[in-house]
């Protein structure tokens, strides 16, 4: 049984919009916290696997991996729970159904869920105690065990570097397709914040001061760039007063320039040539990956994304799909993956995985070649079909496994939600999106949407990916010169302290 809630009650707010979302038998509502500006979101329906989600929009400017190492730090310790790692004790503690934080490229996300009431208040408050009052400010070690911290065994020994941000992004730096997939969005997009790595490039991580580290948390997370959101069968009034009077009240309004504007086309396509590591006895024959992505309109363009997605499966993942046997018979790959993926503008790719390294003007006039002959002969309809009706379903049955529903609601609602205050509720509210496109299906929507988004598209990238035998090596020696040189210019005083500080 949903608790009811009383909008008028909740005087700490005002309401912003509220609609009946029946596709999910749940009532939404959008709120503004008076004081702060702090939005929320309700989310009310009879779900006991109640779900708190806050999240701030984190843009950044360099490659330093600041919101990430803040996703990081933020959970090391909190004025109310100073417990040296929170985390792992409430993990090892609580009856969750999920908890867990995530750094995106633009926005940092703190959710949490359980079934049981007491539980759920509880994790709510250790979440808002971490991100607003985390340990940070007064153990400034949080932010070198986390981030990068100079390592020193002994006064002769050798100077590296090391910390728990660093060492992850080392890891994820040395995947190939990972190294595709983030070269992509960084050259697709190179004025905005999307140009920049948010984890965290290893060769920049170092250049973070404490200070910067300090002024993001001072800038981003406050209740005034917040997104808050509840879902499930929650006492609303009681959590939305609880949230004021506990923390959103204790602050004033700060005018918090987090936007990000759409990145403007390209006067013609471009092309890049990136690296990836491998060993030096490694061979490189069939090693190069060819990407071929374009910025495909906005996120908040109703019902494109879907029309996208259900492109993308009729041209280029389905068994058989055009693009893929095409690359493939003419031998320009083992592999083709690719799809749609979603920032604040989408970015359609096509990527060729174990390519020989001559290929890429071959790669691209065989895409272009198949996608105009789509255009010309009209597009398989009963795989777009298929598609939609594959949308329509996993919407309805929202099956996701062991994890709470409310979670991926919510990742829905942020995928609009955070470029566009007005459109909260976008990727809640499907039904109507799957009957327009329907309809269209039997129109040359699609083949339009081809012509518009893919060929004749100058905000395109076409990337090749090689690999270079002795990357590594390359970067490590580099780094353990500029080390050896730093040393050296260190006083016999600071290097005893630097022993000191490794050992503590
Ligand atoms: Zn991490």
């Amino acid at each position: 049984m949903t608790k009811n809630f009383d909008v008028t009650k909740a005087k700490a707010y005002e309401l912003v919009t509220r609609e009946e979302i029946s596709e999910l038998n749940s009532v939404g509502y959008v709120l503004r916290h008076i004081k702060t500006g702090a939005r929320v979101m309700l989310l009310l329906n009879d779900d006991n696997n109640k779900v708190f989600n806050i999240a701030f929009r984190t843009p950044v400017m360099n490659d330093t991996g600041v919101p990430h190492i803040l996703e990081h730090s933020v959970l090391c310790g909190s004025k109310k729970y100073s417990a040296k790692d929170p985390f792992v004790e409430l993990v090892k503690g609580s009856l969750n159904t999920f908890l867990n934080a995530m750094t995106y490229p633009d926005k940092t996300m703190y959710p949490v869920a359980s079934c049981n009431d007491k539980d759920f208040m509880n994790l709510m408050d250790v979440y808002m105690d971490a991100v607003l009052n985390p340990n940070i400010y007064t153990r400034d070690e949080i932010f070198r065990q986390e981030g990068w911290n100079y390592h020193l065994d002994s006064e002769d020994g050798e100077l590296t570097i090391n910390g728990v941000v660093y060492n992850e992004m080392k890891g994820v730096m040395s995947s190939p397709d990972s190294v595709v997939s983030r070269e992509g969005y960084h050259n697709l997009f190179p004025e905005n914040t999307y140009s920049f790595e948010s984890g965290g490039d290893p060769e920049f991580i170092p250049e973070l001061t404490y200070e910067e580290f300090i002024n993001f948390h001072k800038t981003y997370y406050h209740p005034s760039n917040s997104y808050i959101y509840l879902y499930g069968d929650v006492d609303a009034n009681e959590r939305l007063d609880w949230l004021d009077e506990a923390y959103l009240s204790k602050y004033d309004a700060l005018e918090v320039n987090s936007s990000i504007p759409e990145h403007k086309s390209f006067d013609a396509p471009i092309e890049k040539e990136v690296f990836y590591a491998v060993g030096k006895d490694e061979s490189v024959d069939k090693k190069t990956y060819f990407s071929y992505a374009t910025v495909a309109g906005s996120v908040l363009e109703e019902g494109l994304v879907t029309a996208m997605e259900m492109l993308s499966y009729s041209i280029l993942s389905m068994p058989g799909a055009p693009i893929q046997k095409a690359l493939i018979d003419a031998g320009i790959c083992e592999e083709v993956y690719g799809g749609l993926e979603t920032v604040n503008q989408n970015i359609f790719t096509i990527t060729a995985k174990n390519c020989p390294a001559d290929k890429k003007d071959e790669f691209v006039r065989i895409i272009d070649e198949t996608l105009k002959k789509i255009v010309a002969e009209g597009i398989n309809k009963d795989s777009l079909r298929a598609a939609l009706n594959k949308k329509e379903f996993d919407f309805r049955e929202a099956d996701f496994g062991s994890y709470p529903k409310g979670l991926f609601y919510c990742m829905d609602m942020m995928d609009s939600w955070l470029y566009d205050d007005n459109k909260p509720f976008m990727y809640l509210k499907m039904e109507s999106v799957f009957n327009d496109l329907r309809e269209k299906i039997d129109t040359d929507y699609f083949e339009k949407l081809i012509e518009k988004y893919i060929l004749n598209n100058n905000h395109k990238l076409i990337l090749t990916t090689n690999p270079k035998k002795g990357l590594t090596e390359e970067k490590e020696e580099k780094l353990a010169k500029k080390l050896a040189e730093y040393k050296a210019t260190l006083t016999d005083e600071e290097i005893k302290k630097m022993v000191a500080d490794t050992k503590h």
